[in-house]
């Protein structure tokens, strides 16, 4: 019989960070109230993800590389991570990082921590002449809620056969918890499925997460998430 593999799929702000860099970074070097008025815009779906990102970038008068390369040093990730990545190797699961948030910061707390090799899709964040400008390789516009279309990526990694598992705690999972048949819920994400009754497991921090894994890997028979699946199959004839 085939070893039971999972596609892992994760968000980074909040899940594998601690805290959401990418908007402590807005609240930082721009004005407040101003980004306060886009991310409650963004909140109650009145912007999309990457309007939202454009309109944050805009406010950022001018922004000093090294002082915010000193910034986003100071940010930690979830202290159980490294281990969850040993963890998924030694089981050959497959992991992939799906972040709404920018390369620019993501590589650099990576490396800053050792971490080598994951697959990351995220938006792209560039800093010329004291300018904050983003781009959106994987944006589709059918995904509001997340400029780098989540749901794309997952699609794209996983087949019929394969178990997916979604990892994360915002506003830009909505939409990847639709398609995966076992989701990670902490924070914004679990009201969320609570209020769509969305099955999910509650989750702290990485650990948690290899506890459930390793039970349901143990199981007899796991079945998958109709609804997901479902969802799934509509996305692969649509392809
Ligand atoms: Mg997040």
């Amino acid at each position: 019989m085939r070893e039971r593999v999972f596609k892992i799929f994760m968000d980074f702000d909040g899940t594998i960070s601690q805290q959401d860099v990418g908007e402590a970074i807005f609240r930082t070097f721009a004005e407040e109230e101003k980004v306060n008025k886009i991310i409650v815009d963004l909140l109650n779906d009145r912007i999309s993800s990457r309007d939202c990102w454009i309109k944050l970038c805009d406010v950022v008068a001018e922004i000093n590389k090294t002082e915010l390369d000193k910034f986003i040093d100071k940010f930690p990730l979830d202290e159980t991570f490294i281990s969850f990545i040993n963890y998924c190797a030694d089981e050959q699961n497959d992991i992939y990082v799906l972040s709404d948030g920018f390369d620019y910061y993501i590589n650099r707390i990576f490396e800053k921590n050792g971490i080598e090799g994951l697959t990351v899709y995220s938006n792209h964040l560039e800093i010329v002449d004291g300018k904050m400008i983003p781009s959106f390789p994987y944006y589709n516009d059918s995904s509001f809620s997340s400029a780098n279309c989540k749901r794309n990526h997952i699609i794209h990694h996983s087949s019929d056969t394969d178990f997916t598992v979604f990892i994360g705690d915002g506003n830009s999972d909505k939409d990847s918890v639709e398609y995966c048949d076992f989701i990670f819920a902490k924070s914004d994400l679990l009201r969320y499925c609570e209020m769509e009754r969305i099955t999910f497991y509650p989750f702290n921090n990485f650990n948690d997460v290899i506890k459930k894994l390793k039970e349901l890997k143990s199981k007899k028979n796991l079945k998958k998430r109709s609804r997901a699946k479902l969802k799934r199959n509509q996305a692969y004839m649509n392809e």
